[in-house]
């Protein structure tokens, strides 16, 4: 028995046309597979919009209220696409996320999941119907409602395919795949045929926003096979598979970007232990997701230490930063929102030196001056001022003939 589960993005339910679209594919799709599961996102900028009208009404709104808020979204969704099935002759039958039993831990706004029942789903299926899922939402134990973050629709796809041992899952999307760059900053971009979990696991960590990161993570850890494609078109997309399954690989298989972030400096700390700790345990607290961090060498025992952190952080971060420099008498700090983060990813790097050497001679042959560097062992990231950002890609994407 063939079962896949189809997940359609906001952009392919926009509207009653698209809609009706997405219900014909789906019946095309079940013609040659016994069961189909769909999850989808709200049509169009639903969930923005709904934000909105939340933030009209209070800049620091409680977060189990939005919840309530932003997963209605979803439900309106899956109800006309479930309608537009049953018009199609194509028995279906909608569910929210705490009908299917998708329990989550009481992070509210940005829950993770935690289980996926899935019961009623395998009776449903059993009865011949499409099942048409609600994404982005779930329940915690004690029937809260919660949502899994922006984008979390992905996330619930593949959670879904997880539990119920899906041949493989369906991202359709308002693109045709994955690309080896964002073909709004490099026109030279193509899409890429195949491509492994930890790579797309980078891709989506670096600024690559086709999937939400920790949907990739669980495609990972289940194994799952993704094919994100496109909702408008019948055409071959991206498969995104374990490393083994693919036999051709690229030594750099993307180069990416990301203008999200901020540089935060502390300038002048003592050089001595437990600097670092303090600092960045502080941050942690305040549920700051740090990225990319370095330490300069010490001169006269100080020394300054750079990080990045999301944009919408930096707030969060000032008085941190200021009760560190009072306590441990450093000498001040300063902030640089007017960065780029370009990112180098292949599973080749591994084994083929010289990567990173052509990455920082790229950038300096185009005068372009390095703030930060990371690695990991199949990712290099540059940070460089933000108006050097879209020349990097292109010319990285060139140079490694992508
Ligand atoms: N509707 C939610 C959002 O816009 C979830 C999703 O689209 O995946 O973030
Ligand atoms: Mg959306």
């Amino acid at each position: 028995m063939s079962l896949v589960v189809q997940k359609f993005g906001g952009s392919s339910v926009a509207d009653v046309d698209k809609i009706k679209n997405v219900a014909r594919r789906v019946v095309d799709a079940k013609k040659h597979i016994d069961h189909v599961v769909v999850v989808v996102s709200a049509l169009g900028d639903t969930t923005d919009d709904l934000a909105e009208l939340a933030a009209q009404i209070s800049r620091t709104p409680p977060e189990r209220e939005m919840d309530m808020l932003l997963s209605t979204g979803e439900q309106i969704s899956m109800a006309l696409l479930a309608m537009a099935l049953n018009e199609l002759g194509q028995d279906a039958i909608s569910m929210t996320g705490q009908q299917v039993e998708i329990l989550t831990d009481k992070g509210h706004t940005r829950a993770k999941i935690r289980h996926v029942g899935a019961d009623r789903v395998v009776q449903e299926l059993r009865k011949g119907r499409v099942v048409v899922v609600a994404g982005f939402q779930g329940v915690t134990n004690e029937g809260e409602i919660t949502t899994l973050g922006r984008g979390g629709s992905d996330t619930t796809a593949v959670a879904l395919a997880a539990a119920l041992h899906a041949d493989y899952c369906e991202i359709f999307t308002d693109v045709d795949g994955i690309y080896t760059a964002d073909p709004r900053a490099v026109p030279d971009a193509h899409k890429i045929d195949m491509i492994s979990y930890m790579e797309m696991l980078e891709m989506a960590a670096t600024g690559a926003k086709v999937l939400m990161a920790r949907s990739v993570e669980y495609a990972r850890n289940y194994e799952v096979p993704l094919h994100v494609r496109s909702s408008f078109h019948s055409g071959v997309g991206t498969w995104v598979k374990s490393e083994d399954d693919i036999m051709e690989k690229a030594i750099v298989s993307a180069v990416t970007h990301d203008f999200s972030e901020a540089k935060v400096t502390i300038i002048g700390v003592p050089d001595e232990p437990g600097v670092a700790a303090n600092l960045f345990g502080s941050l942690a607290e305040a549920n700051i997701n740090v990225d990319m961090i370095i330490q300069n060498v010490s001169e006269r025992a100080r020394t300054d230490i750079s990080f990045t952190v999301n944009k919408d952080d930096v707030d969060k971060v000032r008085p941190i930063a200021d009760n560190l420099v009072s306590s441990l008498g450093a000498e001040g700090s300063n902030y640089n929102d007017d960065i780029a983060k370009i990112s180098l990813i292949g599973a080749g790097m591994r084994t083929h030196p010289g990567i990173a050497a052509g990455m920082f001679k790229t950038l300096a042959d185009n005068g372009i001056n390095i703030e930060m560097i990371s690695t990991s062992p199949i990712k290099i990231s540059c940070v460089v001022r933000r108006e050097d950002g879209e020349n990097a890609v292109n010319m990285l994407h060139e140079y490694f003939s992508l």
